[in-house]
């Protein structure tokens, strides 16, 4: 098995919704960013603090020479032992609310092959207690929440584990869980294993077999995120260029339903661009030419070869040294990330020290999951921004 399945778990959403996706994507180049290389730095150190508590017991000298080793990776950041801190506690709150211990394994290999030709995929945490399993998965990204619901890169995984335990566990029940915490977030969907048997036999076995052979049809959608080839794949340049068919449509002005059909293929159409800009961007820096474009240098920024120095001479010259410094407040949030959320609300929230006010209405797709902006918050909205006055 190689490092990254064809039918890996982590790209279900593209190769389930975009079967020939999976066979287009092997043959561009991959990229890892510096994010994802700080997700798995993150990850490591929860599963050093998982295996200590539940899988291989470890005295404090060897988990902290673990865990120095990892802290001395260039891309550690102290905030990383909170997170996995948060990581921690949601699996010993799952692991100690059963009366009996149950079973713990941690970054467990998922082999679901027997759906998806060599498919498997890596689970950050499984738990079994009687007929219940928990398949968690820890997400170190704050880019984008992630949800559990019907999420097919959790749907898989629990596949992978119920196949490797449904032998010795009479399992009936499946809480997929990913916790995201720096956003805060811990989205949990419960299945139960009759309706994965029948998500998997139903539509993962044709989708894969199709993904497999690089057949079926090219479809756009918001998975073209992840996908290597979302610069220049022509489905989804076909997609956002077919925008143009509204202006030819009567009568003159637009109807409300166009408008909502319309802002839904911009979204796409936004990203899209920035995918082709970042795509021509560095091919022109490898000296490729792109018809019409060019690369140039940005806005340079200033900066001081030695701040120190330039301030002494400065204070030297006659300037008072209260004049080279700004004193700012940190934002509530900032304070939040300084404190770590239990004391920020032991000590500001309970304390009333800090309101929370909406804000400002924002159009997003009927499908987010945020509850709808109500006219009595609009009013609220508007009397904070009126000093507290009332609207009429
Ligand atoms: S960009 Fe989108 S439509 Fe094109 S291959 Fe990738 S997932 Fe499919």
């Amino acid at each position: 098995m190689s490092a990254h399945a064809l039918l890996g778990a982590s790209g279900a959403h593209k190769w389930l919704h975009c079967t020939p996706s999976a066979r287009l994507e092997e043959t561009l180049p991959d990229s890892t960013s510096e994010y994802a290389q700080e997700g798995s730095l993150a990850h490591e150190i929860g599963e050093l603090k998982l295996r200590k508590a539940f899988t291989d017991p470890m005295g404090p000298r060897t988990f902290t020479n673990r865990l120095k080793k990892l802290q001395s990776n260039p891309l550690y950041q102290d905030e990383m032992l909170r997170h996995t801190d948060t990581y921690l506690d949601y699996v010993s709150s799952v692991v100690h609310g059963y009366k009996t211990l149950p079973y713990v394994a941690v970054e467990k290999k998922l082999d679901y092959s027997a759906y998806a030709p060599e498919g498997f995929g890596t689970g950050d945490c499984i738990i079994i207690g009687g007929s219940i399993m928990h398949v968690i998965d820890l997400k170190y990204g704050k880019g984008v929440p992630v949800s559990a619901f019907e999420n097919p890169q959790m749907m898989l995984y629990a596949l992978g584990a119920l196949l490797e335990y449904s032998i010795l566990y009479g399992l009936e029940q499946i809480v997929m869980v990913i916790v995201q915490p720096r956003l805060d977030s811990i989205s949990e969907f419960v299945m139960s294993v009759n309706d994965l048997m029948y998500w998997a036999t139903n539509t993962v076995m044709g989708a894969a077999e199709k993904a497999w052979k690089g057949e079926g049809e090219f479809v756009p959608g918001e998975h073209c995120r992840f996908c290597r080839a979302n610069a220049l794949c022509r489905a989804r340049a076909d997609f956002n260029v077919s925008l143009e068919e509204f202006g030819y449509q009567k009568p003159p002005l637009l109807t409300n339903e166009e408008v909502g059909q319309i802002l839904e293929k911009a979204q796409d159409l936004a990203k899209w661009a920035k995918d082709l800009e970042a795509y021509a961007l560095s091919e022109t820096l490898k000296g490729v030419e792109i018809s019409g474009w060019k690369a140039v240098a940005g806005r340079g920024s200033r900066k001081f070869i030695d701040i120190d120095e330039a301030f002494k001479f400065l204070v030297s010259k006659g300037y008072a040294e209260a004049l080279l410094y700004k004193r700012e407040p940190l934002s509530a949030p900032a304070i939040e990330e300084l404190l770590g959320k239990n004391i920020y609300k032991e000590l500001l929230i309970d304390t009333e020290k800090v309101e929370k006010t909406p804000g400002k209405p924002t159009l997003v797709p009927a499908s987010d999951p945020r509850e709808e902006f109500k006219q009595y918050d609009l009013a609220e909205l508007f009397k904070n921004e009126l000093g507290g006055k009332e609207i009429e």
